[in-house]
């Protein structure tokens, strides 16, 4: 289908974006890589009046560490964080995972900030920045506010953003050692979303966990943040029955929507299967370390 008519605009700072946001209220609506935009746009889900491309704003990417934090422009594609050495050193659960979304040409186009902007449970960012601990740098006229990831997302295609905010930038703790990550996808065939996912993030202290968080893919109506499964690792040494009672209690909180991947209690299993694959993984990398 072809979408409703649009203007077009093409700011060439944050600044001019939001002016434009401002001015167009809820009107408008930003573009980044257009992977999941277009689409809404011709199925005509999405009929804004105005579209602000942001393209053209070099500040929103590039991937940088200070402080031993790592700063991700939202305007970063998959494809540059697949490539991206410092990712690679100090948070490479991100890098694997892109390798997981979709295909080459989504991958060279669509973006972090598009991906966690869109709201979408089905859209693998969102679980893995509740694993990696993330934090978002919002700015809008009133200037900019931090909102951490566990607070970001709100429900299915609803977020923390404001109408005339940008995501900014992506801000997360450096992985330090004896940290293990893992994410585990289950889909259909190569660039599919997932049926379930789950993103895990632990540090061994000795034998003993002393730090775990989990986030779960497309088993809600926004991506879950399994604390009760982190916390049955939290404290002990992590064994199949550590594995077991953490599995068990991310199924627990898991509800979701019957499609052609399966049904509630397919998907609901399929989410502990991965838990435990990812939990076994990570530990794994610790001890290869
Ligand atoms: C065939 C196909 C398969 C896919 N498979 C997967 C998959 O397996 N996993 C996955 O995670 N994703 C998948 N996607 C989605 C893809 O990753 C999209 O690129 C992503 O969801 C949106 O990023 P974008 O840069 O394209 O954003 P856009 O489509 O341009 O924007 C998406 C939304 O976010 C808003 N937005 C964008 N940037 C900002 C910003 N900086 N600040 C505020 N709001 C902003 C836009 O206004 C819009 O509402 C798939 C897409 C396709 C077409």
């Amino acid at each position: 289908m072809i979408p409703n008519e649009f203007e077009y605009h093409a700011p060439s700072s944050v600044e001019e974006a939001i002016r434009l946001l401002a001015e167009h209220a809820e009107d408008a609506k930003l573009l980044a890589g257009g992977h999941s935009l277009l689409p809404m746009m011709k199925l005509r889900f999405a009929e804004p009046a105005h579209l602000v491309d942001i393209n053209n704003i070099d500040d929103l990417r590039g991937i940088q560490l200070a402080d031993g934090v790592v700063h991700i422009g939202a305007m970063t594609t998959e494809s540059a964080i697949i490539e991206s050495d410092l990712l690679h050193d100090h948070c490479p659960l991100l890098p694997e995972a892109a390798r997981n979304i979709s295909d080459p040409q989504v991958r060279n186009r669509g973006t972090i900030g598009g991906d966690i902007a869109h709201g979408d449970p089905a859209n693998d960012h969102p679980a893995l920045m509740l694993a990696c601990n993330a934090e978002f740098r919002l700015q809008g006229p009133n200037g900019e506010r931090t909102v951490p990831a566990t607070e970001f997302f709100l429900g299915t295609f609803w977020t923390a953003l404001e109408a005339e905010e940008v995501l900014t930038r992506i801000l997360i703790p450096a992985f330090g050692p004896r940290t293990g990550y893992a994410y585990c996808k289950l889909k259909r065939k190569q660039g599919d979303w997932a049926t379930a996912a789950s993103a895990v993030v632990l540090v061994l202290d000795g034998d003993t966990c002393s730090e775990a968080r989990i986030g779960l893919t497309n088993v809600g109506p926004t991506a879950l943040n399994a604390t009760d499964a982190a916390a049955a690792l939290v404290g002990r040494v992590i064994d199949e029955d550590a594995i077991e009672e953490a599995a068990k209690k991310a199924m627990a909180i898991c509800d979701p929507a019957e499609d052609l991947r399966g049904d509630t209690e397919y998907k609901t299993h399929m989410a502990g299967e991965m838990t435990r694959r990812a939990i076994r993984q990570a530990v794994q990398r610790v001890k290869g370390n």
